[in-house]
């Protein structure tokens, strides 16, 4: 017999009722590992992160849910269209992520998990593993902005025209320190260590993530959105 053989049509055969068992709750999974139940930001990530991700995309209903389990405070925005491949849907206007934010921001549902995964899992450790407390408050750029990439003409829309990216400036610890993207991502220190981790673990969770790295239009804030590409730089 050729592939796959008696020993791989074992194996498929076993996968294929391993999944209906988890599917029809015959066996005990942590919901974390079933691909059917929603995803709990508050658990740790694992291989099916990504997929619960996208599961959230076109589906508003499902996203709201998942985000109200979180801790960002946000208030749900009616579906807008302000111009030529501008505007959103499934939006939602952030007020705290719970960090401290200063200005309120748009961004689309799915974004704002990425955000609450993010802070939740990469931004939080590593502020305290760095620092030994967490981050207060979050400096930003903004959100949503019907603009082109670099505000070209001819170039083609931003993430942010669809309200699915966010620039970080900087970050406020608990005792008041600051920090700096424009001022700090160059170094040695923990700082530059601190912003290095967060920009890497924000790709876990975001698709497209540029930093001073990628050019000079980012030497001052960390773009952070969800899109069609992956992008870490
Ligand atoms: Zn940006």
């Amino acid at each position: 017999m050729r592939w796959p053989g008696i020993a791989g049509l074992i194996l498929l055969l076993t996968i294929a009722i391993g999944l209906v068992a988890v599917r029809n709750e015959w066996i005990d999974v942590p919901p974390a590992w079933s691909p059917w139940k929603p995803l709990d930001v508050t658990v740790p990530p694992n291989l099916l992160t990504r997929y619960k991700l996208s599961r959230l995309t076109g589906d508003g209903v499902l996203c709201r849910q998942v985000l109200r389990s979180t801790a960002v405070e946000f208030e749900t925005l009616m579906d807008r269209a302000t111009g030529e491949n501008c505007g959103f849907t499934d939006a939602v206007l952030v007020r705290r992520t719970p960090a401290d934010v200063g200005e309120e921001f748009s961004l689309t549902c799915r974004t704002a998990v990425s955000l609450a995964l993010w802070e939740t899992h990469v931004l939080q450790p590593a502020a305290r593993r760095h620092f030994g407390q967490g981050v207060s408050g979050i400096e930003h750029f903004g959100s949503y902005s019907c603009r082109n990439v670099y505000g070209r003409p001819a170039a083609t829309r931003s993430r942010h025209a669809t309200a699915e990216a966010w620039d970080v400036a900087g970050f406020v610890l608990a005792d008041g320190r600051r920090i700096r993207v424009a001022r700090d991502w160059q170094g040695t220190g923990a700082e530059s260590a601190f912003l290095d981790e967060v920009r890497d673990g924000a790709c876990r969770f975001f698709d497209g993530v540029l930093s001073p790295d990628y050019n000079a239009a980012h030497a001052d804030h960390l773009h952070l959105d969800r899109g069609p590409y992956r992008m870490c730089r």
